[in-house]
């Protein structure tokens, strides 16, 4: 998981997780108050576990003629997928000067 830029403190798996659900809040070192920002490519990381596979399900792979029960299997998809996007997303010191590495 992802650890502190600037020295090397672990992050929370709470803190990464409620950082994705408030649209990508920067995340702050509890140690050094290092602010860090998630990189484009965690954007797209957290997307394709958790919204992607809810919208195959919902339009190719359920089995249920119910409006309902395909939206509440998709919506359990995308939360079990959510769990581990702490774990695969990185995060960049907020004044390193590329948005992208
Ligand atoms: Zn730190």
């Amino acid at each position: 998981m992802q650890k502190c830029k600037n020295c090397n403190t672990q992050f929370r798996w709470s803190t990464i997780y409620k950082s994705f659900w408030w649209g990508y809040k920067p995340i702050k070192c509890e140690n050094c108050n290092a602010e860090h920002r998630i990189i484009v490519r965690g954007r797209i990381i957290f997307v394709s576990l958790t919204i992607l596979p809810m919208l195959v399900f919902g339009f190719f792979l359920s089995p249920f003629d119910s409006a309902f029960a395909t939206i509440c299997v998709g919506t359990a998809i995308l939360i079990i997928g959510s769990l581990f996007t702490p774990y695969l997303v990185k995060f960049r010191k907020a004044d390193q000067s590329s948005y992208f590495n």
